[in-house]
C-alpha cells in the first residue's frame, strides 16, 4: 500500500519533515540512498548525518542562530529535542555527539508505526504523490535534471573541518579555556597557543600547502560563513589572528598572558576521543593537511581521524521555482525542502523540514495552505527568504535581518537586550502560529 507522502533524503530536512507529517497521522515512506550509495561527504550509516562541524551554533536568545533553535523547540521539532539530549559541552553553543545524535534520530524514526525506512538512492521521480525532496546540497546532477527540467540550479563550495584523535593532542602545549570564561574546569574548548613568529611560519606555510584542485573550469565561489582557512589566510597575513585565531578572551592560566594567535579544538563526542579545529574546513590535499597542521603548537604528533574536504554544494532558484509552501511552481505536489531550497545550515535545514512537513500536512488533512509564521520569528525569515527575489539569490543561514523588529531606541535599550527581548516575543508568536497550524493539522492521538 503506497503511503500518504514520501521523502526523499533522510538528511536533517528530509527526517523532520517525516517526523511532523507521521505525529500527525500521516504515513510517509522515506527514501535514502545510505548506506549502499553515500554523498561524498556522508561517513554514517544513519540518517540525519551531520557532515562537517558537530555544532548547531549559539544558544543565546539574543542570536538569530539560537532564537531559531528556540522557535523549533517551541514548534515541537524532533532534531531540535534530540540534539539537546545528546549536546556535549561546547560553551556557549549547541554542539552534539554525530554518531549518538544520528542513531537517535533514526531509532525515533523507525520505531514510528507510520514511518517506513526504504533504501534506495532515487534516480527517477515516484509516481507516488506528495513528495518532499530533501537530498541536501550535494545532490547529484542527473537527478536534478530529472526533477527540474532544464531549469538552473546553481553551486557555491563548502568545506569540512579535519578532526584528530584525542590521544594524539599533546596536552602539555594546550589548555582548556572558554573565550571570556574563567571557569576552566568546565571549559569545553581546548587552546592552542601560537607565538608571533610560529604563527606567521604557520600561515606562510598554508599559503604555499598544494590543494585539492577543482575543475579547470570552475572557478571556485565559497560561502562566506565556511571560508576554507587557507582562503582566509590570502586574505592577508593576519586575517585568521582576527579570525577563528582570534587570541581574545583567552589568556593562557598557566603564564597569565595572551597568546599571539590561538587554534581552538572543540570536543566531538561525549568520550572525548577526538577534536575538530575549530574554522579549519579546508581543502589542502591530505598530505599538506598533516604536514601543515601539525604546526599547530599541541598536534605535532596529530593522528587525523578525517581530513577537511571541500565540496560542491548546490542549491536551486528557490524564489523562482518555489511557491511559499515550498511546492515547485511547475509540480505543485512537489515540495523542495533543506539546503537545496536555498537555506544555509544544519538547524536552517531543520527549520526548512519542520516547513515543509507542517506545509503537506495542512494540505493532505484539509485541502488548505498552512499559514506562514510571522515575519517578526526566525521561522517566517527562513520562509521569507526563500521567495525573496533578488537578481543573485544566495544561501543564507538565519541573521537578525531577516527578522522584522521594530525601530530600537538606541538611547533606551542596547542592542543586546533589545535583541532578546524581541526574541522572547517571537517564541510567543510561534506558540500562537503552532496552535493554529495544530488546528488545521492536529495531532494524532497518542502521536
Ligand atoms: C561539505 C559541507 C559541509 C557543511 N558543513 C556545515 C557545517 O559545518 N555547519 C552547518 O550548519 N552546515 C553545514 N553544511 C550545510 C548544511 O547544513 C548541511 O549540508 C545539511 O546537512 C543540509 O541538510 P539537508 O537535510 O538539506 O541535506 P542532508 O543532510 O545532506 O541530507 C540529504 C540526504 O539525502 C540523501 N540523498 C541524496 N541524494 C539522494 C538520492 N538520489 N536518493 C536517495 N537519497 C539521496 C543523502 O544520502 C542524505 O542522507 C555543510 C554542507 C556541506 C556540503
Amino acid at each position: 500500500m503506497s503511503s500518504d507522502a514520501t521523502i526523499i533524503g533522510a538528511g536533517l530536512a528530509g527526517c523532520e519533515a517525516a517526523w511532523q507529517l507521521a505525529i500527525r497521522g500521516f504515513s510517509v515512506t522515506l527514501v535514502d540512498m545510505k548506506p549502499a550509495h553515500r554523498t561524498p561527504a556522508h561517513q554514517l550509516d544513519t540518517a540525519a548525518e551531520l557532515v562537517c562541524s558537530n555544532s548547531l551554533r549559539g544558544s543565546a536568545l539574543f542570536s538569530a542562530a539560537g532564537l531559531l533553535k528556540a522557535e523549533l523547540r517551541q514548534a515541537g521539532s524532533l532534531l531540535l529535542s534530540v540534539a539537546d539530549e545528546t549536546a556535549v559541552p561546547a560553551g556557549n553553543a549547541l554542539a552534539v555527539d554525530r554518531h549518538r545524535f544520528s542513531n537517535e534520530v533514526q531509532r525515533r524514526l523507525l520505531a514510528h508505526p507510520r514511518i517506513t525506512w526504504r533504501t534506495e538512492r532515487v534516480a527517477q521521480l515516484p509516481p507516488e504523490a506528495p513528495l518532499i525532496v530533501a537530498t541536501g546540497p550535494l545532490t547529484d546532477g542527473r537527478f536534478l535534471e530529472t526533477l527540474l527540467g532544464d531549469d538552473s540550479a546553481f553551486s557555491y563550495y563548502d568545506a569540512i573541518a579535519p578532526l584528530v584523535a584525542a590521544d594524539s593532542i599533546d596536552w602539555t602545549r594546550v589548555y582548556r579555556k572558554d573565550r571570556y570564561e574563567d571557569d576552566l574546569e568546565s571549559a569545553a574548548y581546548v587552546n592552542c597557543p601560537f607565538e608571533k613568529d610560529a604563527y606567521y611560519a604557520f600561515v606562510d606555510a598554508l599559503l604555499a600547502a598544494d590543494k585539492t584542485p577543482l575543475h579547470a573550469f570552475e572557478d571556485p565561489v565559497f560561502f562566506e560563513g565556511c571560508l576554507p582557512v587557507e582562503e582566509m589566510a590570502r586574505r592577508g597575513k593576519d586575517t585568521l589572528a582576527h579570525g577563528p585565531l582570534k587570541p581574545v578572551g583567552l589568556v593562557d592560566p598557566r603564564t597569565g598572558k595572551r597568546p599571539f594567535a590561538v587554534a581552538q579544538l572543540r570536543q566531538e563526542d561525549a568520550a572525548q576521543t577526538a577534536f575538530n579545529i575549530v574554522g579549519f574546513q579546508t581543502r589542502l590535499t591530505q598530505k599538506a593537511q598533516q604536514e601543515v597542521f601539525r604546526m599547530i603548537p599541541g598536534l605535532e604528533n596529530a593522528v587525523f581521524e578525517r581530513h577537511g574536504q571541500v565540496h560542491r554544494n548546490t542549491f536551486i532558484d528557490a524564489p523562482r521555482l518555489l511557491d511559499p509552501q515550498l511546492r515547485l511552481r511547475q509540480h505543485p505536489h512537489i515540495r523542495i525542502a533543506g539546503q537545496l531550497s536555498g537555506v544555509e545550515g544544519y538547524v536552517e535545514s531543520m527549520a526548512s523540514g519542520l516547513l515543509s512537513g507542517l506545509s503537506l500536512a495542512c494540505e493532505l488533512r484539509h485541502n488548505t495552505t498552512m499559514p506562514l509564521p510571522p515575519p517578526q520569528t526566525a521561522l517566517g525569515g527562513i520562509a521569507r527568504h526563500t521567495q525573496q527575489a533578488v537578481p543573485n539569490y544566495q544561501p543564507s543561514n538565519i541573521v537578525w535581518a531577516m527578522i522584522e523588529t521594530p525601530q530600537r531606541n538606541k538611547r533606551q535599550i542596547g542592542k543586546r537586550d533589545f535583541r532578546k527581548q524581541c526574541a522572547e516575543r517571537a517564541v510567543g508568536l510561534i506558540a500562537d502560529w503552532q496552535q493554529s497550524v495544530n488546528q488545521l493539522a492536529p495531532l494524532a492521538p497518542g502521536h
